[in-house]
Parts: C-alpha cells; structure tokens; sequence
C-alpha cells in the first residue's frame, strides 16, 4: 500500500469527463486539509470497519483506507463508479457498493464484514449529500447496529441543531433525537471555496460519539419521539395547547395539566425549553396514564 496516495479529484473529473449531479448533493472536497482534519478527529484506526457513505470519486476513501481495517464505501450514483474502482484499485481493503444508503440492510453488511475479517469495531465517515443529511443519520442511530462513532461532513446550520442545548433557538426535535443516541462535538467549520462546485451554504464537521446506553430511561420510545414532535410542531404554543392538540389518547385539558403536574413540568412552559431529561419524565407519565 501506498503512503499517503492523494487521489486527484478535478483530474479525475477531467480524465473520465464527469458531470456533477447538484441533486445527488455532489460537492466535491478538493481540500486535502480538511480531509485530513476528518481523518484525525475520527479516531478511526485499524481495528475499525468505516462506512463511507457518497465516497464520490474516492479521495476521502484512500485516507481512509490507509488508516482503517476495512472500508465499506456506499456511492449511489454509478456514472462515479469506475473513476471510483480505478482511484482505489490499490487497496485490497475497500469493498464499494452501488447503493441508495437508506435502502441499504446497514447491520446485514456490517456482519458479513465483520464475519469476513474479524473486525468487530464499526464507524461511519461521510462527507454526506446535503438534501439527505437528516434521513441517513436518523436511519444510522436508529438501527443501531453496533457503530461506535460517526464524523460527518454537514451543513453548518444542520450541526447547530443538533448540537444545540434548550431554550436556543437552534434547538428542536433534531436535537432531542440526536442527543438522545450520542454525543455530538463540533469539529471544525469548512467554507464553500473547500468544494468543488461550491455549495452555496457554509459546512461544518460534527462527530457523534454514540451512546452505548441512553442517557434517560424511557417506558415508549416512540411515544417519547411524538411527544417531541408535538412540543416542536407548535413551538409558539405552550406545552399544555401543544400537546392538547396533538390529541395524545383523547385527553382533555384538565387531564395534560394533570399529566405535566405529574412530571413536574410548569403548564406554560414552551416544549423548546425542555431537557431531554424533562421529555423523558413527560413522556414516561404519558405511557403510564394511556394504559
Ligand atoms: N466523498 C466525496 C468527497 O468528499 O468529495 C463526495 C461527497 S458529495 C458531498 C456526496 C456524495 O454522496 C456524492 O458522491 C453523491 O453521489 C453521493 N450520494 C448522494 N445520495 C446518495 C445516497 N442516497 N446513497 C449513497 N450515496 C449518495
């Protein structure tokens, strides 16, 4: 294996004349920099699996592949395979997969890899296709299917929401979800002139440090996530009106006041204030008065 093969994204774009597709989210990173910034704050090393999600023309993939056990790249648009399969045909530790990621069986890939080197730790690196940033980590965090972190590449305005505490602005269901399966730490933010076409956003780096446990104990999980839903779909309104009319089983007004007395929750408090913790006790009440 080669040290440090830098794989040349606009002479690839060049040599196998390829059109960029904006609605695949296809914003090359030209930055080497940046690439190795990812590289080091992942802390991936040999012992790890990487996913790869949108490997594009492979420059992400060659670091990674010189520093992991394995990687799994996932590149949904096959016009990019062959400039893909010829930039990285000399790792013998790189399996591509022409695939949609949220129509991948993500834990039935993960175990045939493992099976098939005997790796047990798993990871996910991604400079992710922006108009699907919430889909693919959604569907990563709740499979779960062992991975231990995930560093992604996303829109700055995406990473502020999901790291951010209560009572920002910033702060919504996205948060909630996210904090409630990992850690998210800001890594670093990248400007637009990084890619290749430029996004017309600005873009930061966040890892998401996966919970092995939750941090709060719930009755009902997906009970927990529409009483977030409904806390956030009205976030002018009180917690009481929004949750009055969501409807939760029918309850009256009288019998939510009774409820949010139970989780020692002000009736006026607005949902975007809550903790995770406070959604957790709310929504424990909830699952117990419905039965
Ligand atoms: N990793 C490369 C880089 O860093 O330069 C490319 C990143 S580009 C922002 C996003 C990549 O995700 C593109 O290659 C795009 O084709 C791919 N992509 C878009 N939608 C996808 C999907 N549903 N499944 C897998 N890959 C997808």
């Amino acid at each position: 294996m080669s040290a440090m093969a830098n794989v040349n994204v606009k002479e690839t774009i060049r040599k196998y004349n390829l059109r960029l597709t904006k609605s695949l989210g296809q914003n090359f990173l030209v930055d080497n920099k940046v690439v190795d910034g990812i590289i080091s704050a992942s802390g991936i090393g040999r012992e790890d699996i990487v996913i790869e999600i949108g490997p594009g023309v492979g420059s992400m993939t060659a670091r990674l592949a010189e520093t992991a056990g394995f990687v799994i790249a996932v590149e949904i648009d096959r016009h990019l395979i062959p400039a893909l399969q010829d930039n990285l045909k000399e790792y013998g530790n790189v399996e591509i997969i022409n695939e949609d990621v949220l129509k991948l069986d993500i834990s039935d890939i993960i175990e045939r890899t493992a099976a098939r080197t005997g790796l047990k730790r798993v990871k996910v690196a991604a400079n992710l296709p922006y108009y699907i940033t919430t889909p693919i980590i959604m569907k990563l965090l709740e499979e779960e299917p062992g991975i231990g972190s995930m560093i992604f590449m996303v829109q700055k305005e995406v990473a502020a929401r999901m790291t951010a505490a209560p009572g920002r602005k910033d702060y919504g269901a996205l948060s909630v979800a996210v904090q409630y399966y990992s850690n998210p730490v800001r890594i670093m933010d990248v400007p637009p002139h990084c890619f290749i076409p430029q996004p017309d956003v600005d873009s930061s780096v966040i890892r998401l440090d996966v919970h092995e446990e939750p941090p709060v104990e719930l009755k009902d999980r997906a009970l927990f996530f529409r009483v977030v839903k409904a806390a956030f779909g009205q976030r002018r309104k009180t917690l009481l009106n929004a949750l009055y009319n969501a409807g939760f089983f029918g309850a009256d007004k009288e019998q939510i006041r009774e409820i949010l007395s139970r989780a020692g929750i002000e009736e006026n408090r607005r949902g975007e204030t809550l903790t995770i913790w406070q959604f957790a006790e709310l929504s424990n009440v909830i699952a117990e008065t419905a039965r």
